[in-house]
């Protein structure tokens, strides 16, 4: 940019300059001249001249150099004025550059949490809330859904929100969520209103509240899709390129750890869960045992036992083969879980086809009646197979604390013989010592 005082003391400065010589060399010589010999004026105004020409040609020079040094401004200005732009977008990308670096920092933090425990709950939690406060400054809705296993669909799992009064109605995910998963790919809508990928009216009957832009990440782990975290805002262009990449990094992050405690609570389930018929294992409800055993000795109340045998079951087995017998032990289990479901039972496939059910804070009568009630149900079931209707019977012993038994191992004991009392009598009955 030009300076405009220096354009304008230039014509001033030439002015003067023409007049001081006006003045030395014109108006004095000839008010001089009057005083001189007219054969001495000749040299007089020779040497006059000689020194106007002098001082034109340094005016000259001096307006060349004036001229060069306004160029040189200029010109500087304008660098300078380049500079500043490019200062204020380098502060820009250096902010941008220190929130990145924040934010990928928190990264680690993350996975020094989700390290710190495999329990899905706590891993879903950790995600959800460092997204929330890292990514939306805990503004707007952050929305965790995990695909159901059973169902394959999503299921409402984690929901961090700025209004704790806010319910959150899609508990199987909207069309963004669908739209992640159809596409395994991440999500940014910055105006939902002129989206033309998304039917606004469709997503208002999906979920009532107001929401204007969006994030959302798939959990991903080998092809396998595993849920989605997705972020909203009523405000319109609340997030950006920048947010969604940070957001897809921590989904990736995520996608492992939940993965990982899916797998352990999967081992877990395992360890205390039968595979065929989903009851308790034998383990596990012995230690179940020992513990209510304790519980009922010191707070003085009875427990029951019941041991279930299935009647003749190699014989059903040899004639409608394994995976008939399979069946029967898993319909076994659901007639014992659903008939005994009031009297809060614990229930364990104990062997093959014998089953063992506690029952906290019931006497030996009671037992002795829910048992025979139990047994009626799974002989009245009707069970088809290859298209013949088939019955089947179990045997029960029971026995009772303190009725039967001071301790465990002698309540199993009384309970088992009771058991074998049945069988003995011809089967199909309850018995107990
Ligand atoms: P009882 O009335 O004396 O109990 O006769 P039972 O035939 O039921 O008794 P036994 O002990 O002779 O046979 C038990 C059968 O249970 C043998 C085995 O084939 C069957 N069995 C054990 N576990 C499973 C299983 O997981 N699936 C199937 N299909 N059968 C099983
Ligand atoms: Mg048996
Ligand atoms: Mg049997």
């Amino acid at each position: 940019m030009a300076n405009p005082s220096l354009g304008r003391s230039f014509p001033l400065k030439v002015t003067a300059g023409v007049f001081l010589i006006l003045l030395l060399y014109f108006i004095l010589p000839l008010n001089l001249a009057r005083f001189i010999s007219p054969h001495n004026l000749k040299y007089l105004f020779l040497f006059y001249l000689l020194n106007s020409v002098t001082v034109i040609c340094i005016l000259r020079k001096n307006s060349a150099a004036n001229y060069a040094f306004d160029s040189r401004a200029q010109e500087l200005r304008e660098k300078f004025n380049l500079l500043s732009v490019e200062y204020s977008k380098e502060h820009k990308n250096n902010l941008a550059l220190k929130e990145k670096y924040r934010r990928y920092n928190s990264l680690k933090r993350i996975l020094e949490g989700i390290n710190q425990s495999l329990d899905l709950d706590v891993v879903a939690d950790t995600f959800a809330s460092e997204a929330f406060s890292l990514i939306a400054n805990n503004r707007g809705v952050c929305v965790l859904y995990l695909v159901d296993n059973q169902t394959q669909k999503l299921l409402l799992f984690k929901a961090k929100r700025e209004d704790p009064q806010l319910v959150i109605k899609a508990k199987e995910g909207n069309i963004f969520d669908l739209w992640v998963l159809r596409h395994t790919s991440p999500l940014l809508v910055e105006d939902i209103n002129n989206d033309f990928r998304f039917d606004s009216e469709k997503l208002r009957l999906q979920d009532a509240r107001p929401v204007s832009s969006l994030i959302a990440a798939p959990f991903t782990s080998e092809n396998k899709f595993l849920g989605v975290i997705r972020l909203d805002n009523t405000a319109r262009y609340f997030y950006s390129q920048d947010d969604l990449r940070f957001l897809v990094s921590v989904a990736d992050l995520g996608a492992v750890a939940l993965e990982n405690s899916e797998l352990f609570k999967r081992t877990q389930d395992l360890a205390i869960h039968d595979a065929l018929t989903t009851l308790y294992t034998k383990g596990y409800f012995s230690e179940r045992l020992k513990e209510e055993c304790k519980r009922a000795i010191r707070q003085k109340m009875p427990l029951s036992l019941l041991m279930l045998d299935i009647d003749l079951f190699k014989n059903y087995n040899d004639k409608f083969g394994h995976t008939a017998g399979d069946i029967v032990l898993k319909k076994v289990s659901q007639i014992i879980t659903n008939s005994l479901s009031n009297f809060n039972p614990i229930i364990s496939r104990f062997g093959g086809e014998e089953f063992c059910v506690i029952i906290t804070g019931m006497d030996k009568n009671s037992a002795v009646s829910v048992a025979e009630a139990l047994r009626h149900r799974i002989e009245e079931e009707e069970i088809i197979l290859r298209r013949e209707e088939s019955h089947i019977t179990v045997s029960i012993g029971v026995a009772n604390l303190p009725a039967d038994a001071a301790e465990e191992d002698e309540l199993i004991q009384r309970a088992d013989k009771a058991m074998y009392k049945a069988k003995q009598k011809g089967r199909n009955r309850v018995c107990c010592t």
